[in-house]
């Protein structure tokens, strides 16, 4: 059992690889322009998101449901990190979904998330960094995705 407090991100990040699932969530090149573009402010993004949709008890009984598959890089990292919903922070981390998460438990969360988005970010080829670049400033002036425009 991974621990979000105990446990590294990059041993977590390399647990995860063996999970079949969990390896083929990628950010499409709209993403990672976005995650370069952004950067300053992913943690802060991140922080949010996570501490507003993950940390407190889900109420209503839509866990597993308050995640989207797309729109920002965060919640692919989600996703891929099994941060997604209390139910898969349960089975992966051990964290009972009935109580709120931690400061120390959601600041792991926070980088762990952001460490993943950083390898997407290093690891993807440079003619998806030009091809992302021109998606980016296409969509520029069309403000790309209802997600990616709340912030
Ligand atoms: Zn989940």
């Amino acid at each position: 059992m991974l621990s979000l407090t105990r446990t590294t991100a990059p041993e977590i990040l390399e647990a995860l690889s063996h999970s079949r699932f969990r390896a083929r969530f990628h950010l499409s090149d709209k993403l990672l322009a976005y995650a370069r573009e952004k950067n300053d402010v992913l943690a802060e993004h991140a922080r949010k998101l996570l501490k507003e949709r993950l940390a407190p008890v889900r109420l209503h009984g839509n866990d597993g449901r308050q995640t989207p598959m797309k729109g920002h890089p965060v919640f692919v990292a989600q996703h891929a990190t099994a941060l997604c919903c209390r139910g898969c922070i349960a089975k992966w981390y051990g964290i009972d979904p009935a109580r709120n998460l931690t400061s120390d438990e959601l600041e792991a969360a926070v980088q762990i998330v952001l460490t993943w988005i950083a390898r997407q970010v290093q690891s993807a080829p440079a003619h998806s960094a030009q091809k992302a670049r021109r998606t980016a400033s296409g969509a520029a002036g069309a403000v790309s995705g209802k997600q990616l425009s709340l912030f």
